[in-house]
């Protein structure tokens, strides 16, 4: 039984997230989803919405306050790695907000893993792509232009959902959001004569269709690991779920030990 006094902050962007706005507010639940404003249209989840940067982490920890947030989910995509810290030091800045970690399992125990080419950032990706094929397709390259610089082949195909400032000519940029189904990645992979995929190890199963389209195609597949949660908690131990229910579940126990956020210090 959850609180009739919670006050929860989704930190959204991704398509579990929108799942649990829609979730809480169908509970009649306070949800508000905050989304970065990176893309033009955003998919809105349900619920009351805010787009924009907070400023950092004290200006999230200013806006749990301000807003009275007593629970904080972050549900930010498994990249979103300055976001995810923000988070957890801003917490630290104000009393009375709970702090969960909603990320969705990755792709380590994809069947097919063992026979990937994991990288352990992006910056180390280049090499190893290049030394596979010459027409790689890249995913998610909003983010990633010094990536694509430092590759030697020439002919790359990249997927955005906005367009990309100044592509060189020899780059194909296609516009497109997911999610995805195999035999259309399959055939954007044959047209375009791709012959190795580079992917985050995003995880979950929105965006997994071109591993199996890799796969069939007998392509190879080099994935950048996930950033170390380490590196993003700032030490502190963050209560992490899985999925919904594990939110849901998370939401009942601390349900109790609710009280108005103040600022320390
Ligand atoms: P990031 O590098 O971790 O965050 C950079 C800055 O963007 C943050 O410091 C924050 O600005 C702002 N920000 C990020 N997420 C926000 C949110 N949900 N609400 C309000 N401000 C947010 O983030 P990113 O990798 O650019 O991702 C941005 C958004 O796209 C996230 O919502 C993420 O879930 C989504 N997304 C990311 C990826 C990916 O591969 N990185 C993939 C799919 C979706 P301030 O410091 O000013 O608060």
């Amino acid at each position: 039984m959850r609180s009739e006094a919670s006050n929860i902050l989704i930190l959204g962007g991704t398509a579990e997230a929108r799942s649990l706005a829609a979730t809480l507010v169908a509970d009649g639940l306070d949800v508000e989803s905050s989304l970065a404003g990176r893309v033009s249209s955003p998919r809105l989840p349900a619920g009351r919405v805010r787009i924009g940067g907070f400023g950092g982490a004290s200006g999230l920890a200013r806006y749990l306050q301000e807003q009275r947030i007593t629970h904080l989910i972050d549900a930010t995509h498994p990249f979103a790695a300055h976001m995810s810290a923000h988070a957890v030091e801003a917490i630290q800045q104000v009393d009375g907000v709970s702090l969960l970690r909603l990320v969705r399992p990755g792709w380590g125990e994809h069947p097919d893993a063992p026979s990937w080419h994991w990288v352990p950032y992006l910056a180390a990706a280049p090499v190893v792509v290049d030394g596979r094929g010459h027409r790689p397709v890249r995913t998610t390259g909003r983010q990633s232009r010094p990536f694509f610089a430092d590759l030697r082949a020439e002919q790359v195909l990249i997927r955005v959902v906005d367009p990309m400032d100044a592509p060189k000519p020899s780059w194909t940029v296609v516009l497109d959001r997911g999610p995805y189904e195999v035999c259309d990645e399959t055939e954007l992979m044959k047209r375009h004569g791709v012959d190795v995929l580079v992917t985050k190890d995003s995880g979950g199963i929105y965006t997994s269709a071109k591993l199996a389209a890799a796969a069939s195609l007998d392509i190879p597949v080099v994935v950048v690991s996930r950033p170390e949660p380490g590196a993003t908690q700032g030490g502190l131990c963050v209560t992490t779920a899985a999925d919904i229910p594990e939110v849901l579940a998370w939401l009942s126990r601390s349900a109790r030990m609710l009280q108005p956020p103040t600022m320390r210090g």
